[in-house]
């Protein structure tokens, strides 16, 4: 990616101090998402390195890794398949708990979104501590799916996600910091 995509992606993501609680700087895409230019050069360069690669599935973790993830799934000619926080899927489910860096939660998806050796790539906003993305990978793995890679806008490398999936055996692909 040139200096200037990276500046250009920077400068389109706002930043909220203290939401949703003191402490915490809200690092909020929907300013990336509303800008035509700034969205389709995100969801190209976060596309970029498996144009060519057999990715089956684009795992969404909700709810801002489903708009990423629905449009690198179109660009890929894959699949989506949503992972959501507990109780919003309608049919049968695999469910794990989670910590992340303001609260604990569960996360589910459908028994049947994955077949075993499917290859898929988990998306979503931003990786923080991590603890959303391994449990997602979990998920997936549970399910037999081949993790190609996770793939987010944000990564804030002083919480240490991308390592925590990393030692997962995880290939973690980021655009800003
Ligand atoms: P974590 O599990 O700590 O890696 O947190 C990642 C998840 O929480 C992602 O779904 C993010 O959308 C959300 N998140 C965590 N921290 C922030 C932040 N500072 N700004 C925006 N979203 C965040």
């Amino acid at each position: 990616m040139t200096a200037s995509l990276k500046q250009e992606l920077e400068a389109s993501i706002r930043a909220i101090k203290d939401y949703p609680k003191p402490g915490i700087v809200f690092r909020d895409i929907t300013t990336l998402l509303g800008q035509p230019r700034a969205f389709r050069r995100a969801v190209d360069e976060l596309v970029h390195p498996f144009a060519g690669n057999r990715v089956e599935k684009v795992a969404g973790i909700e709810a801002r890794g489903f708009i990423l993830g629905g449009a690198i799934a179109h660009q890929l000619s894959a699949g989506f398949v949503p992972i959501r926080k507990k109780g919003k899927l309608p049919h049968d489910t695999v469910r794990i708990a989670y910590s992340l860096e303001y609260g604990v939660d569960e996360m589910e998806m459908h028994r049947d979104a994955v077949t075993a050796g499917e290859k898929v790539i988990l998306v979503d906003d931003l990786i923080a501590t991590g603890g959303t993305a391994e449990a997602a990978c979990r998920l997936l793995r549970q399910m037999g799916a081949d993790i190609v890679a996770a793939c987010f806008v944000i990564d804030l490398p002083e919480l240490g996600g991308r390592k925590k999936l990393e030692a997962l055996g995880v290939d973690v692909r980021t655009l800003v910091e």
